[in-house]
This record gives C-alpha cells, sequence and structure tokens, in this order.
C-alpha cells in the first residue's frame, strides 16, 4: 500500500553508530557536462532506475529495465524525455522485467550484448560490441565489455560516469557463481574500469555510487592478500 509505509517512530533513526545512510529523493538528478543522469527507484529488488539524457537535443536512453515499468516512466517524465533506447548491463531477472513495456511505450531499442543469456527471443534489437560508440544525442557511451558477474556483463561509459550493472559496488565487486567467475569479473574491473580516471563515478545496478579511485583503493587491500582457490559469491574488497 503506498503511502501507508510503517509509522516513522517505528523505523531505524540512522545514528551516530551507523553508517550514514540517505533515503533518497523520488528522482535525483545529476550533471556530468551535457550529461544528466536521473536516477529514480529503487525497484524490483532494489534496482536502481538510470534515465541518461543529453541535455542538449533532449534525447535520452534507460540503462537496463528493471521492476516495475511505471518506475522506469516515472524517472522519464521527471527528466520530461521519451527515451529511445535501453542499454542492457546484463541479463539477469531484476535488470530485465520492464524491457517490453518500455518498448511499447517510448518504441525504445533494446540495446546489449548477444552472448549475454536471459533475454527472450526477439527482445535484442541492436547487438553492441566491446569499445563501440553509441550516439544518444551529441553524447557517446563506449561500450566496455566486462564478462564475469555474467557471461557477457556491459558496462556503458559517458564521460567520468560509467553504469557497470552488476560488475562493480561500493565495497567489492557483484556476486559471482563460482571462482573462476570471480576471476574472470575481477579481471574485467581491473582492464576496463581501473583504467578509468580516479573521479569517475560508479553507477551500479543497486543501491549507492561509489569512484574509481575509492574502489582501487579497496581492492589493493583485496589484492594484497591471500584467498581461498574457491572463493566466489558476495565477496568484498576490504574483508574477503
Ligand atoms: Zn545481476
Amino acid at each position: 500500500m503506498p503511502g501507508l509505509r510503517a509509522g516513522r517512530t517505528g523505523r531505524r533513526r540512522p545514528g551516530r553508530m551507523s553508517a550514514p545512510r540517505r533515503r533518497r529523493r523520488l528522482v535525483e538528478r545529476i550533471r556530468d557536462g551535457d550529461l544528466e543522469i536521473v536516477i529514480g527507484g529503487p525497484t524490483g529488488y532494489g534496482n536502481n532506475v538510470y534515465v541518461v539524457v543529453d541535455r542538449a537535443t533532449g534525447e535520452a536512453a534507460f540503462i537496463d529495465a528493471p521492476g516495475d515499468p511505471e518506475a522506469n516512466m516515472a524517472a522519464a517524465e521527471a527528466a520530461g524525455v521519451r527515451p529511445t533506447r535501453i542499454f542492457l548491463t546484463h541479463g539477469h531477472f531484476d535488470h530485465t522485467p520492464a524491457i517490453d513495456a518500455l518498448k511499447a511505450a517510448y518504441g525504445a531499442k533494446l540495446y546489449a550484448d548477444p552472448a549475454e543469456p536471459g533475454l527472450k527471443d526477439g527482445q535484442l534489437d541492436v547487438p553492441v560490441r566491446h569499445g563501440e560508440e553509441i550516439a544518444v544525442g551529441n553524447l557517446r557511451f563506449r561500450v566496455l565489455s566486462v564478462p564475469g558477474h555474467t557471461p557477457a556483463s556491459t558496462a556503458y561509459l559517458c564521460g567520468k560516469s560509467v553504469f557497470v550493472g552488476d560488475t562493480l559496488f561500493p565495497g567489492g565487486p557483484g556476486r559471482s557463481k563460482d571462482n573462476a567467475a570471480l576471476q574472470e569479473e575481477i579481471a574485467s574491473i581491473v582492464r576496463e574500469l581501473y583504467a578509468l580516471p580516479d573521479d569517475t563515478v560508479v553507477y551500479p545496478g543497486h543501491g549507492p555510487t561509489t569512484t574509481i579511485g575509492a574502489s582501487k583503493a579497496e581492492y589493493a587491500v583485496f589484492a594484497s592478500r591471500e584467498h581461498a582457490p574457491d572463493l566466489c559469491g558476495d565477496v568484498t574488497w576490504l574483508n574477503s
């Protein structure tokens, strides 16, 4: 029942002893040059909704299609745009449920790595390849192939902003199904993401952002340690 949440008095307030935790506004808007990032949600499984907008032309794209279509559309409406593209980071079920509805609502085309599992027949409109650039108005989004969390996870870089799906979060990599996948994921992060400038902002599929510089510093701790040969799952740079 939206609007009838538990009374505020019953909720734990962030105190001095707990990590700062900001409640997200309905929609958050961030500028990186002509790129505007509109963050909605969370929806579905705590998924962020991202609409990326070229403010010079008004052209826009969704990053993934998570949760309720309405949550995605609300972010687009707040930005005053009609996104014509969906850039898919990976095919997990929580990143894809609104694809068909967003295609129907906006005539949006789905861009994804054709090697990524999880899409329904006919959903993929435009296959993407590592290193290519996709235009959104005057903006250019560079496709970075970052396999590991899934077989063909993809990140999208524009200016000092990179949208990474579930490949990298504050504190560590996204969940890996076995050690080989973890090793592949770490190699992708080091090769493609840690090569970016330290002040590049990392926008993950769930939760808050981090920066490349902060993440690299955490990873240095992980890389300095020995690890069990079967390490996988929910790995953290500082505690695994
Ligand atoms: Zn995932």
